[in-house]
């Protein structure tokens, strides 16, 4: 056959094995069985010279056309099958990987398996969540099978509260063999089926939610009314910058019932997943019968199934969750407005590959939609900040004061280096005496007390008190020191280090490798606050009213939750714990917030310190005087004087981000400019400086790189991560196109394949 009388039909799969060299996808022949394959659906390939079946996804259709000079059609594979019972990925999701794959340099295949749970691919947990009950109105003249006519009698004979009833248990108690009798019966009338949810079900039973619509304050309505007129017209890029506490998720609520009214669907996007039960609770407190999808990574197999098949049912609904959920499966021509909540959150990155940032695939998703997005934080990126006042891609609304009833906290930094020398005893105080008198006051009137402290375990230095020796204990697969860990698990109070990079752990050791002097332990960690705070509040610790929240802690998604619903009860008195408590949180009783160090983020060797420190401090202050009562907010630091501490106690977000911009401007950083970072990683240390001094070298001779800054190859902050040295290039552009051009170059003369070497991170947030 020649190739112009092939009239094969051809498709691209992005199969989940990543292949670079095939950023399209790989390309597969349509056989005749399978003709009505379509666009997003889920198949079965072989794969390479053992033809090993694996999962892949439909990205694109063809002729011969797709096969180019280098394939030849007889060495074409066919589709072995199509899984027609996963509903297939919509058009603009594909749209939404394949740009992905392009911006963000990976793999089309690892991108698109990242788009579909696993538990969906599986099918996990399909079918048991299908609940059935006798239609309402049930078509009369039809005949009924008698294998079917005994599934509706033993409906009838059920009393009414127990139905509807579990598919699963109505199919053991007909003795049926499949459940095809009863989906008959859905399809022909008789039967209702509704999807139950058990994780919407948990949330409705355990959040405590206001349910109140607030009549919007002036503020809050002309934002809504400026949003609102724009909801008709395509797309449209919004930023509202509103102070914590200004009642944006009244705004968001409010514009969400205008979209669900107009019969389109709602994107709700949340950074963490600790965030996304308190926003579920207070939308399904809201909007009761309003049908919902809730999807992150927290959720069992199970429930991730469940919910992608509510996300992925026709008809208005809203769908909640973080990161991931940007690629909700809501069918296209079906959004209305997209909503990123806390914008400026660095967990909305993708920290391995595709490592795409869902703020802004998000605003593509919502330009490929024509719908609007809203963008809103009190401390917006820097990013999103000059979008809407620079740039002018984004219209700027603001709320600049709280929320009628609330108080806007009084924000005090403490010198710690005064603070430290209060004490008379020789033990190691991490609440200095301004914080411990107020959270004392502010349990004594029966107030609640978050406090923050970024970094996990027990302390974080353990080293030879001789400087003349100068051992530290550092992690043998990483330039890393070790953490010595409480294993609080047991009771039995026992102690181990482990390494925050690559989780190795070892003993304690009790005296210095090297001179044998007994090892000192210091530095700071949540398990030391939380001993402290059990020293300084026996009574509180022995009732069980203080909670630590960190990632050791809280292992699964449902502690955090059951956390959060206790201290919204008020069991909890106090929690200390990382940022996962720093924001979002709206809790009225909270009086007093004790930053422990506002250092940690200061101090760490990214040009983002500043704006993460500002971030950060805002956003906490901002959990306490969220009611009449007063809320202090306690900042204890070396640095009384650092810039984003000072500004963000003066709770003013433009002066510092004004000043942060130009200095952005002068060392051409980005927002300004545009950043990707090339890390290669290699056992042999001097194999990855040789790697990195070619990959440069090459990267420099591209025409592409003429007006690029492609900086010298440099070792890593942390130079090297479980036993693999890393070097790193900076490629600094002066607009997005610039570094698009470069990288697309690179890639497709095989310049730049990543993979287990070489890592690309387009618009990095972190850099170590
Ligand atoms: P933000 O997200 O801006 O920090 P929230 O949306 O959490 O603020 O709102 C803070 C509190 O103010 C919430 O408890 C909310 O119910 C309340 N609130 C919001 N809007 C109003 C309003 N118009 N009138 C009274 N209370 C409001
Ligand atoms: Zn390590
Ligand atoms: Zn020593």
């Amino acid at each position: 056959m020649t190739a112009s009388t092939d009239t094969t039909r051809y498709a691209r799969i992005a199969v989940q094995r990543g292949f670079d060299r095939h950023p399209e996808g790989l390309v597969y022949s349509i056989p005749a069985s399978l003709h009505s394959v379509g666009l997003g659906d889920h198949v079965t390939v072989p794969l390479g010279r053992g033809n090993a079946s694996v999962d892949g996804v439909v990205v694109g259709f063809g002729g011969s056309e797709l096969l180019g000079a280098r394939l030849t059609a007889s060495r074409i594979k066919p589709i072995a099958c199509v899984d027609s019972t996963i509903d297939p990925i919509p058009a603009i999701v594909i749209r939404l990987a394949q740009w992905i794959s392009s911006y963000y340099c990976a793999p089309i295949g690892v991108t698109m398996a990242g788009i579909t749970p696993s538990a969906v691919r599986k099918g996990i947990g399909r079918k048991s969540h299908i609940a059935v009950d006798l239609a309402q109105a049930p078509p009369t003249t039809t005949r009924i099978h008698p294998k079917r006519q005994a599934v509706i009698d033993a409906l009838a004979h059920r009393d009414p509260s127990t139905r509807p009833v579990d598919i699963d248990v109505l199919r053991a108690e007909c003795d049926l063999a499949t459940h095809a009798p009863i989906l008959a019966l859905i399809k022909s009338g008789h039967l209702e089926a509704t999807h139950r949810s058990s994780v919407q079900a948990r949330w409705r039973e355990s959040i405590v939610e206001d349910a109140r619509a607030w009549t919007p304050t002036i503020e809050q309505q002309s934002v809504i009314e400026s949003v609102s007129g724009a909801l008709r017209e395509g797309f449209s890029q919004h930023l509202l910058f509103g102070v914590t506490g200004s009642g944006k998720t009244e705004v968001y609520l409010r514009l969400a019932e205008q979209v669900l009214m107009m019969g389109k669907s709602v994107l709700y996007l949340v950074p963490e997943i600790s965030l996304t039960p308190q926003t579920g609770g207070r939308i399904i407190a809201r909007l009761p019968k309003q049908r919902m999808a809730i999807l992150h990574s927290g959720l069992t197999a199970a429930q991730r199934h469940e919910q992608w098949i509510a996300a992925a049912q026709p008809g208005s609904k809203i769908v909640i969750g973080a990161r991931s959920a940007v690629f909700a499966p809501v069918a296209d021509g079906e959004l209305g407005l997209i909503i990123v909540d806390e914008e400026h959150d660095s967990s909305y990155k993708q920290d391995q590959a595709p490592r795409y940032h869902g703020r802004d695939v998000a605003i593509r998703r919502a330009q490929l939609s024509a719908c609007p997005i809203l963008l809103g934080s009190a401390t917006p990126s820097l990013e999103s900040w000059f979008n809407a006042t620079t740039r002018g891609v984004s219209r700027l609304h603001q709320l600049t004061h709280r929320a009628p009833g609330l108080r806007t906290p009084r924000v005090e930094i403490v010198d710690f280096r005064r603070e430290i020398v209060l004490h008379r005893d020789r033990r190691v105080h991490l609440i200095g005496p301004t914080l411990e008198v107020a959270l004392r006051q502010a349990f004594a009137a029966g107030g609640q007390a978050i406090i923050l402290l970024n970094r996990r375990g027990y302390a974080n230095w353990i080293a030879c008190p001789d400087q003349s020796c100068g051992w530290m204990m550092q992690c043998d697969h990483c330039e890393a020191g070790m953490v010595v860990h409480h294993d609080s698990s047991t009771g039995s109070k026992e102690r181990f280090t482990r390494c925050h990079h690559c989780h190795a752990e070892q003993k304690v050791p009790t005296r210095c490798p090297r001179c044998a002097k007994a090892v000192t332990i210091f530095g700071l960690g949540t398990q030391r606050i939380e001993e402290e705070l059990n020293r300084l509040f026996p009574d509180l610790a022995s009732q069980g009213k203080f909670a630590r929240v960190d990632s050791d802690s809280m292992s699964k998604a449902s502690d955090f939750h059951d956390t959060l619903g206790r201290f919204a009860r008020g069991d909890l008195r106090l929690m200390v714990g990382t940022q996962m408590i720093a924001k979002g949180l709206d809790f009225p009783n909270v009086q007093v917030v004790g930053v422990i160090s506002a250092d940690t983020a200061l101090n760490l060797p990214d040009f983002r310190a500043s704006e993460r420190t500002f971030q950060l401090v805002s956003q906490v202050s901002g959990r306490c005087g969220r009611s009449a009562q007063d809320g202090r907010a306690i900042i204890q630091t070396f640095q009384p004087d650092a810039e984003p501490i000072v500004a963000a106690a003066r709770q003013d977000f433009v002066g510092f981000a004004t000043r942060e911009l130009a200095a952005r401007h002068r060392f051409g950083l980005p927002p300004i400019h545009r950043l990707a970072r090339a890390i290669i990683r290699h056992e042999n240390r001097s194999e990855a400086q040789r790697i990195a001094a070619h990959l440069r070298a090459q990267l420099v001779s591209l025409p592409e790189a003429r007006d690029v800054v492609i900086r010298e190859p440099v070792p890593c902050p942390i130079a090297r991560i479980s036993d693999r040295w890393r070097i790193q290039i900076e490629i600094l552009a002066a607009t997005p196109a610039q570094l698009q051009q470069l990288l697309a170059a690179a890639r497709s003369q095989a310049i730049v394949v990543p993979g287990e070497v070489l890592a690309v991170d387009v618009d990095p947030v972190a850099l170590l």
